[in-house]
């Protein structure tokens, strides 16, 4: 049996979550998403009309398939935690079981079990504020959708997981290095995420051997990061400084992610894996 992968922050063809379902899908994995419920209608209408098709390419000419997506929000843990404002709001009550306890008992319904969890979303409303300048609020919500949204999924995924399958979530360098502009409490977002990876990968392994990574990317102009607004800065920086003097592909992350997802790395837990040009490892630009 081929094995089965949901992945967590999949809203168009841009970004990491895309093009590690691509990767994991040309593996043979059956692919399975979780959309963010403000971004879903136009996703799945997108994906109908056919919008998605030169990039659902596989090497063999045929396209992609997400047996299904799912509505997610993973700020939100079970119905009780969600503000009747949310509760009010168009976009979230035209879609239901978006949160992440309702998204596991969906999957289970449908397919029963997954081998793979990936974690492709993050959220910082005042990412683009100085750390000294952020609010309480601003900090608590980056942490909340960029890090304990990991904690909740795998948490609520682990018992419909099978023996020996295999975790990740993506991060970024602004957790051990200073760079400035990645403001909000992201920093902090993904330095809690790393550090997690290390705890997280006891606890699973020890359960049901599963194992808990995370890929510290380099610069994408994705969705989220163009929300940024210093993305292309960051990528003509890296195309500079780096060993590596090309551009980073998306695919080259989800390539990465299948290879952590696949027996190839069967020993390989608690990992942070550098996938940036080798950019992490360089003192000075030069
Ligand atoms: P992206 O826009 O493709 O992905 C982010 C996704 O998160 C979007 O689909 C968005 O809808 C979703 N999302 C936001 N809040 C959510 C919530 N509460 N519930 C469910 N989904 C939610 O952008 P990306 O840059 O590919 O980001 C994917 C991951 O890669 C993130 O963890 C990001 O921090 C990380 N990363 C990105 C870069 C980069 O340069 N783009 C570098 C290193 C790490």
């Amino acid at each position: 049996r081929g094995k089965r992968a949901f992945i967590a922050g999949v809203a168009d063809d841009n970004g990491y979550g895309w093009a590690i379902a691509k990767s994991l899908a040309e593996a043979g994995a059956e692919i399975l998403v979780g959309t963010w419920v403000p971004a879903l209608n136009i996703f799945e209408s997108s994906l109908r009309r056919g919008k998605f098709d030169e990039s659902r390419k596989l090497q063999d000419g045929s396209l992609m398939k997400i047996t299904k997506v799912y509505p997610l929000d993973a700020v939100y843990d079970s119905p009780e935690d969600v503000p009747e404002d949310v509760k009010a709001n168009k976009r979230y009550a035209g879609a239901s079981n978006w949160t992440v306890q309702e998204v596991v008992e969906s999957v289970k319904n449908d397919f029963g079990t997954i081998d793979i969890l990936v974690h492709s979303l993050a959220n910082g409303p005042e990412v683009s504020k100085l750390l000294s300048e952020t609010s309480r609020k601003g900090y608590l919500a980056a942490i909340s959708a960029s890090s304990y949204s990991y904690i909740s999924l795998l948490k609520h995924f682990l018992p419909i997981m099978n023996q020996g399958g295999s975790s990740l979530s993506l991060t970024y360098i602004a957790s051990e290095r200073i760079i400035p502009g990645y403001g909000g409490g992201m920093s902090s977002a993904k330095a809690a995420l790393e550090s997690d990876t290390r705890v997280l990968a006891f606890e699973a392994g020890r359960k049901k051997r599963i194992r808990v990574n995370t890929i510290s990317a380099g610069p994408l102009g994705s969705r989220a990061a163009k929300a940024i607004g210093f993305i292309d800065m960051m990528i003509d920086y890296s195309f500079t400084n780096a060993p590596l003097q090309k551009e980073l592909h998306a695919e080259e992350v989800g390539n990465t992610a299948a290879f952590l997802a696949s027996p190839l790395a069967s020993a390989i837990t608690g990992s942070v894996i550098y996938v940036d040009n080798g950019l992490n490892a360089m003192g000075v630009g030069v």
